[in-house]
């Protein structure tokens, strides 16, 4: 059979994909049940995959038992294994730094999300905004993720009805919450009923704006998005969704099929990226992965700092990368290409946006900017309309 969702530029990680499920039809590798229950999650694959020794893979033993995994055959199949550098293995596949490596500031819940929760599965840390983690469960456990605590020694769960209700109580006796983010895990794994009834519940509350999907479903298993899904969110709408490419490989046929069903249904959907050392820390990379984006009308919403979560140390870039990316992103993209560079503090304490400035100077009468070809510019301000 000849895959068609795969990563364009290479075929050998379709080898891959062929030699580990040689009968698989493409009706089957299409079909996101399929995908889902032949996800590879075990420690002997992991060992064929990596080619492991024996000593080694005991290792990996502890790791995966700490930080288990899981990679859909669809993501698995967008690596390319000649490259040993290759960004996609690197979000999927588990490091033995994982256990290893520790940056000083690092923590399992930096953000404080649990001392944030009023009720179990909601975190209200800004005043008009709640978080609900409605499951643990993900298509993919990548290794960068700020929630791996969620996972970390833990089957796969989700909500059950008990807590759901407790939820839409704490929202409805709330009025200050505006806005609702429905996350995880992987929202989107849950049952499509199950899903109704949540968006259902939380949309009928008068002081309720909006509610957002945060998903990395279009990257890791673009077929979950059915007809039937995409209905389901356009019956529910005002909602925006919120996924997480990283990287320009991960732009493929499928997954911009599956995010032009979600626009289709009259959802807008925005983009979050992680800054990841090895995996795109580079304005060649976040600049290519900003221009597909907004050809495929998918908005660069957020250049995430990788959070202090212990277990991801060995992806923490310094903040001055950030900046420097950024520099050369508002250089080279119009606005609406152009995320806001954001550190979550610790804490709790918020997102700050760390935006490289260019203003140099300014007093009563003048302001000077630096112009993105790096000249000065001196702008003529008098005190005006505000000292009349
Ligand atoms: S999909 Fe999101 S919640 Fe799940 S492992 Fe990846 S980053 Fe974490």
């Amino acid at each position: 059979m000849r895959f068609t969702s795969g990563r364009p530029s290479s075929d050998r990680g379709h080898d891959i994909a062929r030699a580990m499920w040689p009968d698989v039809t493409q009706k089957d590798w299409n079909d996101w049940q399929w995908q889902f229950v032949n996800r590879v999650s075990s420690i002997k694959t992991l060992g064929i995959l990596l080619g492991l020794s024996a000593d080694r893979l005991s290792a990996y033993e502890g790791l995966v038992s700490t930080y288990k995994y899981a990679v859909t055959p669809y993501y698995l199949s967008l690596i390319n294994w000649p490259d040993p550098h290759d960004p996609i293995k690197k979000q999927c596949l588990p490091d033995l730094r994982e256990t290893t490596f520790r940056l000083p500031g690092s923590d399992e819940d930096p953000l404080a999300e649990e001392r944030h929760s009023p009720v179990p599965g909601l975190i209200h840390r800004y005043p008009d905004r709640a978080l609900v983690v409605l499951t643990n469960m993900c298509a993919m456990y990548c290794r960068h993720c700020n929630r791996k605590r969620n996972w970390k020694n833990q089957g796969e769960r989700t909500l059950g009805r008990a807590a759901l209700n407790r939820i839409i109580a704490y929202i409805k006796n709330t009025p200050v919450i505006r806005e609702v983010i429905i996350s995880g895990g992987d929202p989107l794994l849950v049952s499509l009923g199950f899903l109704d009834e949540i968006l259902w519940g939380i949309s009928a509350i008068p002081h309720i704006d909006a509610i957002r999907i945060g998903t990395r479903i279009p990257v890791v298993m673009p077929m979950r998005i059915t007809d039937e899904l995409c209905r389901l969110l356009s019956r529910r709408r005002p909602i925006w969704l919120n996924t997480h490419f990283n990287h320009p490989a991960e732009i493929t046929d499928a997954a911009i099929s599956a995010c032009d069903k979600i626009l289709k249904a009259g959802i807008p959907i925005s983009n979050h990226t992680v800054l990841l050392k090895g995996v795109n820390d580079s304005a060649h990379t976040i600049l290519s992965l900003c221009r597909a984006l907004q050809r495929h009308m998918i908005r660069p919403y957020y250049l995430f700092h990788c959070d202090a979560v212990t277990g991801t140390d060995h992806f923490r870039t310094g903040i001055q990368k950030g900046i420097e990316i950024m520099n050369v992103l508002q250089g080279n993209l119009g606005g609406l290409a152009v995320p806001d560079y954001v550190v979550d503090l610790p804490s709790g304490g918020g997102k700050a946006r760390v935006m490289p400035s260019q203003l140099v100077s300014i007093d009563d009468n003048m302001a000077v900017f630096k112009t993105f070809e790096g000249g000065d510019i001196h702008y003529l301000a008098p005190n005006g309309a505000d000292s009349r």
